[in-house]
């Protein structure tokens, strides 16, 4: 996104920070919008925000093998926001150019972090047996370490400073964070799942790329149907959307993880000239 310097050989060089949407999907299992999942790229360090599903696969396609990201973070604990952990997890502890991953993969997330390590490790068992039996692998190249965070600074480390912003999914989901990366200078936020939230737009100040998160529904078939309702209930509408890149100002503001309900669902055309006005 933000390239001061052109990329060679894959590295992203200098000072740049290079940011890559892997997954911009919601739950729905859909071919052109994986799981929410974002490649963050600065120096030498390489970091997952998220890991939805088909992580594996974007991650292949840029050519990194999948046990070339040590480091992943986690915003919240819905579905389409960590089902593709256990493919990184497993898959990358291969010893091949596809996996390659050389030590255990560290997990950062919220409260509940624990039981998603301690998960991995009973239901990947059966496929690390057969791999330790066969001396393909290290069965410590499929262990999880949890790190369990709360709001502030996250990861730092080469430069690289994550922080975590608490923001707002719902009267029920008490714990969901968002994402402020700085590098060299650079600023990227990524709203993941939230309402409109104040949290956020007083943390997001002067990035130069904000992506945020939309839903949108029908009045008459919100009205009409209260599971739309309730959805809508734990995301921001275009109209909200506008008015948080109103207040932060972004260089660049971009939607992700669009929830178009149906029937009828809002186009993005339409969406889009919402946020605008
Ligand atoms: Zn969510
Ligand atoms: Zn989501």
């Amino acid at each position: 996104m933000t390239e001061k310097t052109p990329p060679t050989d894959g590295n992203t060089g200098g000072d740049a920070l290079k940011v890559t949407l892997l997954g911009t999907g919601i739950p729905n299992a859909q071919i052109n919008a994986f799981g929410t999942s974002t490649l963050i790229e600065a120096g030498d360090e390489k970091l997952l925000i998220d890991c939805g599903r088909g992580t594996a696969i974007r991650l292949s396609q840029l050519g990194l093998g999948v046990g070339h990201v040590d480091h992943i973070l986690l915003s919240h604990y819905h579905s389409d926001h960590y089902a593709g952990l256990f493919d990184v997890v497993m898959t990358g502890s291969i010893p091949q150019k596809f996996g390659g991953r050389m030590g255990p993969l560290h997990v950062y997330g919220p409260p509940g972090i624990d039981r998603i390590a301690e998960g991995a490790w009973i239901a990947t068992g059966p496929d690390r047996d057969i791999r330790v039996a066969d001396n393909e692998i290290d069965p410590e190249h499929m262990r999880i370490i949890p790190h369990e965070y709360e709001e502030g600074v996250v990861y730092d480390r080469g430069g690289l400073v994550v922080r975590a912003i608490k923001v707002d999914h719902g009267d029920f989901i008490d714990i969901a964070y968002g994402f402020r990366v700085e590098y060299g200078g650079r600023v990227f936020v990524h709203s993941h799942d939230t309402r409109y939230n104040e949290n956020l737009i007083a943390q997001a100040q002067g990035a130069d790329v904000f992506v945020h998160e939309v839903a949108a529904a029908r009045p008459e078939i919100q009205a009409a149907n209260p599971a739309v309702g309730l959805v809508m209930a734990h995301h921001a509408s275009p109209a909200e959307v506008g008015r948080v890149f109103a207040q932060t100002r972004p260089k660049l503001a971009l939607l992700t993880h669009m929830v178009l309900l149906k029937p009828d669902p809002v186009s993005v055309e339409e969406v889009m000239a919402e946020v605008a006005t």
